[in-house]
C-alpha cells in the first residue's frame, strides 16, 4: 500500500500512483486451517475413497444440519445444481416467481428445465422480494416462489410462507448468501419447503465448488438424495430420473475445515463491516447496507448504495475511480436478470414493474472484505471514497471529458 491520497490529483485515475500495488478482489476465498485441511486430504487419499457416500461428505452434511438446525442436509456439487434439483424435487413447473435482483443462477436453474422465471420487483429497504407484487404475479400457471436472502438478510419469510400456503405453491429459498445467518432468531435453512446454500469459493464458507439443500421434510430429502445420484436406490437399481449432483470428499474436507473457522471468519468480516461503517459514516448520498445486530449475520457482503444525484458522481464513475486504485469493486447485482439473455429476448417484462430492481442495480457497489482484507486496507478504501466525495465537484470536472467518451466500468 502506498501513502494515502491527500488531493484529487493523487487519485490514480488522474495519473497518481494506485493506492494498492495488488488488485483487491471482491470475494477472495476465506481459508480455514491449512494443516487440518491437508490432514483430511491425506486421509482421503490413503483411503482411496474420493466420492460417492464418503465419510467426509456425511460428516459435512451432519455439521451443516447442526449449524442450521435443520433435520436434513444433502451436499451437492454446487449451488446452481442444488437449486435445479430442489426445483425438480418440488415438482415445480410452468411459472415460478423469482426476484430479478439476484445472481443469474436463480433464474437459470428454472429456465434450464423449461420453467419460466417470472421476475418480481424488490423492496428497496430489504433488497428482497416484494410480497405484495409476488401475489399480483400469481397466475393459474404459477407453481412456486423462490425467494433470495440477498446479502444474507432474510426475505419476508412469514408473508411468503402465508402466500405459498394460500395459493398451494412450492416455496424455496436461495440462501446462497445466508449460511450461518438468522431470521427472528431462527437460523436460515429451515424456512419454506427447502433452502439452498452455495459453498462456492467466493462465498462466506466454501468447499471450492459446492452447495447443499436443507429441509425438514423427510420425503423431500429422500427424493433429493435419489435425484443427486442418478436415481440410484441401490446397486443396479434406478427408481427415477436423476443427475450427478454429488459433492466430492475433497470439497467436504474443505467445508469441514471452513466450519471449524466459522466464528473467526465472522469476527473478521464483522470487524471490516464496522470499519467500513465508521469510515463511510455521514457521507452524502452513500449508504452502507446495514445488518441487524439482533440477528446472526455472516457480514460477507459490503454493499454501498450510491445516490448519484446526491453524491454528484455516478456509480459507474466511482467504480472506475476505485478500479484505478486497484480496488476491484463490483456492480453486484447489475444488471437485473431480466436485462440478461435469454430473458431479455425470450420473455421481456414490463420495465415499470421492475423499476426498483433497475434503480438498485444501478446504485450498488460491492467492496472487498473477508479474511484476505486487513483493517488498514478497509481504512484506506474508505479514505479514497471520502476524498472523492469531499471534492466531488473537482472530481466531476476532471472526469467530464472522459465520461463523454462513453467509457463504462468493467
Ligand atoms: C453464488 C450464487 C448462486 C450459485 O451458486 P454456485 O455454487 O456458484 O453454483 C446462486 N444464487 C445466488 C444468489 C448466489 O450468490
Amino acid at each position: 500500500m502506498s501513502g494515502l491520497h491527500k488531493t484529487v490529483g493523487d487519485l490514480a485515475i488522474f495519473g497518481g500512483k494506485p493506492a494498492f500495488a495488488e488488485a483487491l478482489h471482491v470475494g477472495r476465498p476465506n481459508l480455514g486451517n491449512r494443516q487440518r485441511l491437508l490432514e483430511r486430504i491425506n486421509d482421503i487419499l490413503d483411503s482411496r475413497w474420493l466420492t460417492n457416500h464418503g465419510r467426509y461428505v456425511a460428516e459435512f452434511e451432519r455439521r451443516v444440519a447442526e449449524v442450521t438446525g435443520v433435520a436434513h442436509c444433502v451436499a451437492i456439487c454446487n449451488g446452481t445444481v442444488a437449486l435445479e434439483i430442489a426445483i425438480r424435487a418440488l415438482n415445480l413447473r410452468g411459472e415460478v416467481i423469482v426476484p430479478a435482483f439476484t445472481f443469474i443462477a436463480t433464474a437459470h436453474a428454472l429456465q434450464w428445465q423449461g420453467i419460466q422465471p417470472v421476475f418480481c420487483d424488490i423492496d428497496l429497504l430489504t433488497h428482497n422480494l416484494d410480497p405484495a407484487q409476488v401475489e399480483r404475479l400469481i397466475t393459474p400457471r404459477t407453481t412456486g416462489i423462490i425467494g433470495v436472502h440477498v446479502w444474507g438478510r432474510s426475505c419476508e419469510v412469514e408473508r411468503l410462507e402465508d402466500l405459498a400456503r394460500r395459493h398451494h405453491l412450492g416455496l424455496l429459498f436461495d440462501a446462497a448468501h445466508a449460511f450461518a445467518c438468522s431470521h427472528h432468531g431462527r437460523m436460515m435453512g429451515s424456512f419454506g419447503d427447502a433452502e439452498v446454500f452455495s459453498f462456492h469459493a467466493t462465498k462466506f464458507a466454501n468447499t471450492f465448488e459446492g452447495g447443499a439443500i436443507v429441509t425438514n421434510n423427510s420425503e423431500l430429502a429422500a427424493r433429493i438424495r435419489l435425484m443427486k445420484n442418478f436415481g440410484f436406490a441401490g446397486k443396479d437399481h434406478v427408481v427415477c430420473l436423476g443427475t450427478n449432483g454429488k459433492m466430492s470428499e475433497v470439497s467436504a474436507a474443505m467445508g469441514l475445515t471452513a466450519l471449524e473457522s466459522l466464528e473467526e471468519i465472522i469476527a473478521v468480516n464483522r470487524r471490516n463491516y464496522e470499519l467500513y461503517r465508521a469510515g463511510l459514516a455521514e457521507l452524502p448520498g452513500i449508504r452502507l447496507v446495514a445488518y441487524d445486530p439482533a440477528q446472526k449475520n455472516n457480514y460477507q457482503y459490503i454493499v454501498l448504495v450510491v445516490d448519484s444525484a446526491e453524491v454528484g458522481i455516478s456509480r459507474d464513475d466511482l467504480v472506475r475511480i476505485l478500479h484505478a486504485e486497484n480496488v476491484i469493486a463490483r456492480r453486484y447485482f447489475y444488471p437485473g436478470c431480466h436485462r440478461m439473455e435469454p430473458y431479455r429476448s425470450c420473455c421481456p417484462q414490463d420495465g415499470a414493474s421492475l423499476a426498483r430492481t433497475d434503480l438498485l442495480s444501478q446504485s450498488v457497489i460491492s467492496l472487498p472484505t473477508g479474511t484476505a482484507v486487513a483493517p488498514e486496507t478497509v481504512q484506506a478504501i474508505c479514505g479514497i471514497v471520502r476524498l472523492v466525495v469531499a471534492h466531488r465537484r473537482e472530481v466531476q470536472r476532471r472526469l467530464e471529458p472522459r465520461s463523454s467518451e462513453g467509457a463504462t466500468a468493467a
